[in-house]
């Protein structure tokens, strides 16, 4: 059986999209499917052989059913405004509805220039795609919310960036592709219409309980506002740095999306920027809650729109008013959900849920030691954990000052005195990963695949990446840090 696609976005938002057809391409050969992916979906990927999975996620052969379009939007990018980006190598083929009832956008990313592709050539290259599969499919096995990769193909063509490099299509699955870019398009334009169709159909796809409310678009904004808080902090959490934040990279549905420049905290540091491009460092890890705030600014700025006629000055000083407290609101939600992270991961849950007087305290004084002794944030969680159960020594092992860790440790213990150590410390491991995309081990596993046609090290890889919580023998390559010289010289690239 096919993908059964029902196409909402080609059905209602004419006027927002071009149908556009992916290229086809010479070779195409099939490096990566997701299964588990693809029976979720309920396509039945068993009843095609290898050749005909390989033309129908290179573009090649059409799914039935599919009526593919690119989509406009605009965004602000490092803070500038673009007021025509859109797909401009990316076409969506259509939406299906999954085994759980949940309409998920099947799209191609690398499959040809669009009308919205500017100066780009509209292709993608096997390594920055096959790094959006690495990283997606960690995200989902550690529960943050992603898009996720359903298929890579090669496409037996060279794409040209600084050398050539072997091409590649990547079918991307998403709760949808409305950006807060997507709202900006129409509102630079003031199209205010067809911007309250957009948004009117983002409610109806995301937020449905909110389409009958009388201020839906303020409600919108907080539905919005709070699933980006939870996603932030969760990033914040595994030490996760997105690299290019911009608002056409920030979605409604709160799932992380655009795997380009992003790459993981090894020792803690808040001020880690790892993006060739990002000089400024707007986007380092410690800027990410402020930065999802101001793009949520710009997504209020078009829903001001839908509210006050332009010209009426008091409806629309009452609607920003309206605008605001969401806005206003969100550095404590955000803060709430790293906090509640954070006490999860210190083994503050188990036994007392309540929060205490003090846990921000234990756990912002905990990063400081982790910044000043420059150690590695994952294994640091991971080691905590085994000091809930009494083994302190691999703990200290990665301090260099144990004095300073001592005196932390008194406290910490004295907080968790109440419960039993091994359950806590099972609840801790539950939370901090043990595995993630180590820079490194990615950059191994791609320059593999994409110089030498070499799948085994990715695959290796991507195993060991769905099992992040699994700390056996097997993983300890992958749990490695990296040493502190490759980190040190680390750049990552917008992925093209
Ligand atoms: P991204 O950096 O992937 O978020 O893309 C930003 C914008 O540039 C989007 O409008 C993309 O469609 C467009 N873009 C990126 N790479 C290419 C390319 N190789 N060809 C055409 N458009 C591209
Ligand atoms: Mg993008």
């Amino acid at each position: 059986m096919a993908f059964v696609f029902d196409n909402t976005y080609a059905r209602e938002l004419a006027g927002t999209y071009v149908p556009w057809k992916p290229v086809a391409v010479p070779q195409p050969r099939l490096l990566f499917l997701n299964r588990e992916l693809a029976v979720e979906l309920g396509l039945d990927a068993e009843a095609l052989d290898g050749d005909g999975l390989a033309s129908l996620f290179a573009g090649n052969v059409l799914p039935e059913g599919a009526e593919p379009l690119a989509q406009a939007y605009a965004g602000h990018q490092f803070g500038m405004f673009s007021p025509q980006l859109g797909d401009g190598r990316a076409v969506l083929l259509g939406e299906v509805i999954d085994r759980r009832g949940r309409r998920r956008d099947i799209a191609f990313k690398g499959s040809g220039r669009t009308p919205f592709a500017r100066g780009g050539d509209g292709k993608a290259a096997v390594g920055p795609m096959l790094r959006e599969v690495l990283i997606g499919e960690w995200m989902h096995a550690v529960g943050i919310p992603s898009t996720r990769a359903l298929a890579v193909v090669a496409t037996g063509e060279p794409v040209y960036r600084e050398q050539p490099l072997p091409g590649a299509v990547l079918t991307r699955v998403a709760s949808s592709h409305l950006r807060v870019g997507t709202l900006q398009f129409f509102a630079a334009r003031g199209e205010r219409e067809t911007l309250r169709r957009v948004v009117d159909y983002a409610i109806a796809r995301h937020d449905p309980e909110l389409a009958h409310e009388p201020d839906r678009y303020v409600a919108l904004l907080r539905a919005v506002a709070a699933r980006q808080a939870r996603l932030v902090a969760q990033w914040m959490n595994v030490g996760f740095i997105h690299g290019v934040m911009n608002t056409d990279n920030m979605t409604l549905s709160g799932e992380t999306i655009d795997y380009g420049p992003c790459a993981f905290l090894e020792a803690y540091d808040p001020a880690t920027v790892f993006s060739s491009i990002d000089e400024g460092g707007r986007y380092a890890y410690a800027n990410q809650p402020r930065i999802a705030r101001w793009n949520l600014a710009r997504l209020a700025e078009t829903l001001v729109l839908l509210m006050a006629d332009p010209d009426d000055e008091a409806a629309a000083q009452h609607a920003v008013a309206q605008l605001t407290a969401p806005l206003d609101a969100f550095p404590e939600w955000y803060e709430a959900a790293l906090r509640e992270g954070q006490r999860a991961k210190l083994g503050l849950l188990p036994g007392s849920t309540q929060e205490m007087a003090g846990d921000a305290a234990l756990a912002d004084d905990w990063l400081a030691l982790l910044h000043a002794q420059r150690v590695d944030f994952t294994l640091a969680w991971r080691r905590l954990a085994d000091a809930a159960q009494g083994d302190e020594a691999p703990l200290r092992a990665l301090f260099t000052d144990s004095a300073a860790l001592e005196a932390w440790l008194v406290r910490w213990r004295g907080r968790c005195a109440t419960a039993d150590g091994p359950a806590r410390a099972q609840q801790m491991r539950r939370v901090s990963p043990w595995v993630i995309p180590r820079n490194h081990r990615v950059e191994e596993a791609l320059s593999a695949a994409s110089r030498n046609d070499d799948l085994a090290v990715f695959d290796d890889l991507l195993a060991a990446l769905r099992k992040p919580f699994d700390e056996s023998d097997a993983q300890v390559y992958y749990a490695q840090p990296a040493p502190p010289e490759w980190v040190a010289g680390y750049r990552t690239f917008c992925g093209t």
